[in-house]
């Protein structure tokens, strides 16, 4: 199929300094917390996203120094030669599909603790690290500042003997080269401190010898944040974050600009829409002759080719929606694009790098399983028999299996309890923020409505019996969970005294219940995002609501998701009242008694309705049922059952999909058969005597 005239800017070629990018989609530099530790599932990974169609695909920071270093998390490493061979397999990956390969070369400065290598952090000025953490910085002498130039330029030349084609110098996310350009962290008194020109000096020198040592093969980008998002005293976009651009204009051979820090660059979309970045880097084009490149976690094509039109970008800039769906700009190419997997904006894939492990992703159950397990995102085995399948329960967990046993080619019936498929990300899609959560939703469903052999029925709840009566050969409950209404939780392991019977709701009853009699007192216990959308609402709908928790934080779980440092100003400003580390005691129908976690005091609240917001008890009883009823049955001739989802262990979202999924892509394979592959090192025993 030619590609759609109205997306064919898209496809244009672009010419990055010495190399030219196939087509406008760029794959910024994203953490994956693979990098040095997992290099194969990397090259996998990125390899991926080549064949999707990324005309440029990057890898995440990659450390120029043993005094960068990220430790617990792995980021690449440019330290010495020995990392060449291993980067090389990224980039072969990479060009394998013909698309550009860059990498990003990082120094943290005071944002990187050294943990593992015990080198002293180095910053412009000395002081305390970054993090949380009693150690300090060392001040940078002029011949610390001329070491870091030569490691840029050495690592320069290791990326570039390595294949990559496109080297960076980093000037975002608050790391060394900015730590110098911002009067924050910069009070040297040198002639690299003081005015805007000084404090510039560094970025510029590093571009120059980047330019010099590589920039015959090699294009030499820059990634700068022309904008601290709500930081005081931090460079701004209509301040010295364009002055900046307008002092290098035509340096670097491309200018990937984007928002600081972290949690504002990636924000999740509670609190970030679409193209939210432009206001701030839409200036970027005017004042330099070269390409630009930026995000804004763009899914649709049409806001992506407006972007390009309107003199915003030359490239669209994606690291979550690459990740959500690694063959987005081939689906555009091929005119599907109502089967892009659009990304949610929910920040799993930030909470999962941050707990050191490979990315997980939502919406993309196959993220960093590519090389473990060998999974494609659009690449399913074909069905191995012929036969047929019933899910019970349309929630993100049977819409996966279903979605996938469908891609198999297996005949498949889900039957949904209600009107509305979706389970509970159809619910949270209706709670203040949560909107574009329903895209887990409606992609599957619409993937399932162009797949003749799954057929979908609304309002067919189905009890044991009819499950077994429909003969089925393959069975998958995904029935889902219901929260607790006792108060048993992760703190309170037995029923809270009075948690039950009248004015106690659960979450998923407020959204239904128009008689909801305040003041509220919701009680969470589990600290994600689900308290602070209920106090939202509430506070929306009129009622008095106070937001009790046993952390000492509201909703501290979204620091994971870099929602936290937004969500608790946003609770406050909203009137929420707010008391942590407090334990509910009891409830009696109009007063709640909270117990402070660390003396005996107490507290009574005046409460009409009580929601607890603690644990959730799978809907298992159709599954126990089932397994009832067969018991002594015929083994050979009985259906295979499997619980999956929330119904089988309640958790994320990301995780009721991968449940889905796995559980879809092991119908009649023996998984045991292929052991995960993992990259470990194996020492060699020495020959015994
Ligand atoms: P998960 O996250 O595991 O997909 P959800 O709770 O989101 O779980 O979704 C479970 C879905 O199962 C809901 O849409 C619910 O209406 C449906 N469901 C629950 N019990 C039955 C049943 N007996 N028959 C059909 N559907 C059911
Ligand atoms: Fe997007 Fe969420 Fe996937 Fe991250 S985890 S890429 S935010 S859908």
């Amino acid at each position: 199929m030619p590609i759609n005239p109205r997306y064919s800017k898209l496809f244009e070629p672009l010419a990055i300094g010495p190399v030219t990018a196939p087509n406008r989609f760029y794959q910024v530099p994203h953490c994956t917390g693979m990098g040095y530790s997992l290099p194969e599932t990397l090259a996998a990974m990125r390899s991926v996203k080549a064949e999707g169609g990324w005309g440029v695909v990057c890898t995440e920071y990659a450390s120029i120094h043993p005094s960068s270093d990220d430790t617990p998390f792995p980021s690449c490493t440019w330290w010495d030669d020995g990392d060449v061979s291993t980067m090389s397999v990224v980039a072969d990956a990479i060009h394998e599909h013909g698309s550009l390969a860059g990498t990003q070369l990082w120094h943290g400065g005071l944002y990187a603790a050294n943990k593992g290598t015990r080198e002293l952090p180095f910053a412009p000025t000395g002081g305390p690290i970054a993090y949380l953490n009693p150690l300090h910085a060392i001040e940078m002498s002029k011949s610390d500042i001329k070491d870091l130039r030569r490691w840029q330029v050495e690592a320069a030349k290791r990326a570039k003997t390595a294949g990559f084609d496109i080297i960076y110098v980093y000037a975002g996310h608050a790391y060394l080269p900015f730590q110098f350009i911002t009067p924050r962290f910069n009070h040297r008194q040198d002639e690299y401190g003081g005015p805007l020109e000084n404090r510039v000096r560094l970025f510029r020198e590093m571009i120059e010898e980047t330019k010099e040592a590589v920039g015959d093969r090699c294009a030499v980008a820059v990634r700068f944040a022309v904008h601290e998002f709500q930081i005081e005293g931090g460079i701004s976009s209509d301040g010295e974050g364009r002055e900046v651009i307008e002092m290098l204009a035509d340096l670097p051979d491309l200018w990937d600009v984007n928002i600081s820090d972290y949690r504002s660059d990636s924000g999740s979309s509670r609190f970030f829409a679409e193209g939210s970045q432009e206001q701030y880097t839409e200036f970027v084009k005017s004042v330099t002759n070269k390409p630009v490149v930026g995000v804004g976690r763009y899914t649709s094509p049409d806001a992506m080719v407006s972007a390009i039109e309107r003199g915003v970008l030359d490239l669209i800039g994606a690291a979550r929606p690459s990740i959500a769906d690694p063959f987005l700009p081939k689906k555009i190419a091929n005119g599907q694009e109502e089967n892009i997997r659009e990304c949610i904006g929910c920040n799993i894939c930030r909470a999962t790098f941050k707990a050191c492990t490979p990315i997980r992703c939502t919406q993309n159950p196959t993220m960093g399983e590519e090389f473990r397990r060998g999974w494609h995102p659009e690449r399913v085995p074909q069905k191995s028999s012929d036969h047929t399948v019933l899910i019970v329960g349309a929630g993100p967990a049977g819409l996966e299996c279903a979605t996938t046993l469908g891609a198999r080619g297996y005949t498949v019936t889900l039957a949904e309890a209600t009107n509305e498929p979706g389970g509970h990300i159809a619910t949270a899609a209706k709670l203040p923020g949560l909107a574009t959560w329903a895209r887990v939703r409606d992609y599957r469903l619409s993937r399932i409505l162009q797949m003749p052999d799954v057929t979908l029925y609304k309002n067919s709840p189905m009890t044991a019996d009819d499950v077994l009566d429909f003969d089925s050969d393959a069975i998958f409950i995904a029935t889902g969970s219901r929260w607790r209404n006792d108060g048993v939780g992760r703190f309170n392991r037995s029923p809270i005294h009075g948690c039950y019977g009248p004015g106690v709701l659960r979450p998923e009853d407020v959204l239904s219940n128009s008689e909801i009699q305040g003041p509220v007192v919701i009680f969470d216990d589990e600290h994600y995002y689900m308290a602070g959308v209920l106090a939202e609402l509430l506070i929306g709908q009129g009622h008095s609501v106070t937001l009790c928790t046993t952390a000492p934080e509201p909703c501290v779980w979204t620091q994971w998701t870099d929602e936290h440092h937004l969500v608790v100003p946003h609770l406050y400003n909203l009137g929420v009242n707010i008391i942590v580390s407090h334990n509910l005691i009891s409830f009696d129908g109009s007063s709640a008694e909270l117990k402070f976690l660390y003396s005996s005091d107490t507290i009574s609240l005046n409460c009409n309705t009580l929601i607890p917001i603690t644990a959730r008890k799978p809907n298992d009883s159709i599954y126990l049922d089932i397994l009832n009823r067969l018991e002594g049955s015929d083994e050979t001739a009985a259906p295979t059952i499997t619980r999956i989802g929330d119904c089988l262990a309640p958790g994320l979202t990301a995780d009721a999909v991968y449940s889905g999924h796995k559980a879809a892509r092991e119908l009649g394979v023996d998984s045991t058969m292929r052991p995960l592959r993992r990259e470990r090192i194996v020492l060699s025993l020495p020959p015994s005597d």
